[in-house]
């Protein structure tokens, strides 16, 4: 497997690259590109924290407990006096770095479920979620955050799969296959969990409505294109009864329709 240094490296280099790619072509703004640079970078070390040693686990309890010290502060800087609010920060953030920490440890497995392409698409919804309540990014710049955050993290899985075949000496190593997976799939019903996690807070991201109001709008034009160039190929001449065919797209409309009014 890759170590922390290089997959730090490559999650740098990739990251920047596309943000300055974005900025390039207005995309984003030279600060929406160093958030889309520093995201694709935590990303990168994000499938690692399953790891109980391994430093991107500190590195990333240390910032999660630095944002939850600064969320006490804020909410509580101006009903409390000073003395109790730092108090109240700094047991946050100790409460975090440790207590949490030292839970998590033990609760996760190296290269389990955290290190998976399902576990990638959750980090992105979290990033997304984050992003947009917690930080009050607006939606475009939030789902930005969390396609770097997956892209970060699915190229720190293909970087250890490669570190897993041996070039010199054209051979496979044990840990191949390992590193780039779907899921855990030893563990059924956390990967469910997962699966229902990343569609429950989709269902909660910004721009999912708008997304789904998109996907009204196209479904019905393109089953009408599907139905057209059937008419042009001339299969209606084939016994295929255009007329019950529309009245089916016609009924799937509606019922597509009550669906969303639901
Ligand atoms: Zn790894």
């Amino acid at each position: 497997m890759a170590d922390f240094k290089t997959h730090t490296l490559v999650a740098t280099v990739i990251s920047g690259g596309l943000g300055i790619a974005a900025l390039a072509t207005g995309m984003a703004t030279p600060a929406e590109a160093f958030c889309y640079w520093l995201a694709g970078t935590l990303g990168g070390l994000l499938p690692d924290i399953d790891s109980d040693e391994s430093l991107a686990l500190r590195i990333v309890f240390r910032l999660f407990g630095a944002l939850v010290a600064g969320l006490l502060a804020f909410y509580w800087m101006t009903t409390l006096p000073a003395w109790q609010v730092v108090l109240l920060a700094g047991s946050g953030y100790l409460m975090v770095r440790f207590v949490l920490l030292w839970l998590f440890a033990r609760i996760t497995v190296h290269r389990g479920m955290l290190h998976s392409l399902l576990a990638n698409l959750l980090f992105g919804v979290i990033a997304v979620l984050m992003s947009y309540h917690l930080f009050a990014l607006d939606a475009r710049l939030a789902w930005g955050i969390g396609g770097f955050v997956v892209m970060g993290a699915t190229v720190h899985l293909l970087l250890d799969e490669i570190y897993s075949v041996d070039l010199s000496g054209m051979r496979i190593k044990r840990s191949f296959g390992t590193a780039l997976k779907i899921t855990d799939w030893q563990r059924p019903g956390l990967s469910l969990l997962m699966l229902l996690c990343s569609l429950g807070g989709f269902w909660l991201s910004p721009g999912a409505s708008a997304w789904l109001q998109g996907l009204d709008l196209a479904l019905p034009q393109s089953l009408g294109h599907v139905l057209e160039s059937l008419r042009v190929s001339g299969l209606d001449m084939l016994a295929v009864d255009v007329q019950s065919v529309q009245d089916v797209l016609a009924w799937l409309r509606r019922g597509w329709q009550d669906l969303r009014a639901v």
